[in-house]
């Protein structure tokens, strides 16, 4: 899976003018390549209906954790659901570090993805002072918490995305084995609760400054299914280029 984070990035139009780009350069990627792409709230329901039958899906960058009610400035999980969007991010660092969700925020907007059929790509990621101070993988088991508590059916729709926070926007990328030994130690982890089998079929994506450069030695570590792009993601050629480094 190569699925694009577009964060609070271009107006309707652009998003809409993106998608249709992706949609029409799609059918040079494998089909055995998920590809997504997540735009804000906003260009959603546009995008799902330009993407329609592409082979492109759409994800949203977040939900609210309630099903409905007073929540001003909230979007929930059944309001998204309902334009035919397929997948929601939970738990990006950007989430995590700007707007305070912890992991029991995140266990209830995975609830309410779950109740909605929608299938999250729920993030995980150390910071650098962690890296550094040797805590990157308790710091990942403390955060994968929230996908051990799931369901063995909850689990099976579930994409991991690992991004080490230190790596996001930053242009420094993890290296692939610093990669393949985070996805190994998830997927291990992962194995424990729910089996060999169910945490095999699992994707792990890794996510962090991955561009069309470095796409391809990601993409060849066994553990590394694919790729949340950020910054390479707003460029439809760049995206495809790394859809394509299989
Ligand atoms: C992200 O925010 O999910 C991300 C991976 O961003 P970037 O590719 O820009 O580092």
């Amino acid at each position: 899976m190569v699925a694009g984070n577009w964060k609070m990035n271009t107006t309707p139009a652009e998003g809409l003018e993106l998608a249709k780009a992706v949609a029409a350069g799609r059918g040079s990627v494998s089909q055995d390549v998920k590809v997504v792409v997540a735009p804000p709230f906003t260009h959603l329901s546009e995008v799902v209906k330009a993407t329609r039958g592409t082979g492109v899906s759409v994800a949203a960058q977040n939900c609210a954790e309630h099903a409905k009610g007073a929540y001003t400035g909230e979007v929930s999980a059944q309001m998204i659901a309902s334009l035919g969007v397929e997948y929601v991010i939970l738990g990006h660092s950007e989430r995590r570090q700007y707007y305070g969700e912890t992991s029991e925020i995140l266990a209830r907007k995975m609830s309410q993805a779950f109740d909605n059929k929608l299938a999250p790509i729920f993030c995980v990621g150390e910071s650098l002072d962690e890296r550094e101070s040797n805590r990157h993988e308790s710091i990942v088991a403390e955060q994968l918490e929230v996908v051990l508590n799931l369901t063995p059916e909850q689990f099976a729709r579930t994409v991991v995305a690992y991004e080490p926070v230190w790596a996001i926007g930053t242009g420094k990328t993890a290296t692939s084995d610093q990669a393949q030994e985070m996805h190994a130690f998830i997927r291990k982890t992962l194995a424990a609760k729910f089996g060999s089998e169910a945490a095999d079929n699992c994707t792990i994506l890794y996510g962090g400054s991955a561009n069309p450069g470095n796409a391809r030695e990601l993409f060849s570590k066994p553990d590394v299914d694919g790729g949340l792009i950020g910054g390479a993601a707003l460029k439809a050629e760049d995206f495809l280029a790394v859809a394509n480094s299989f």
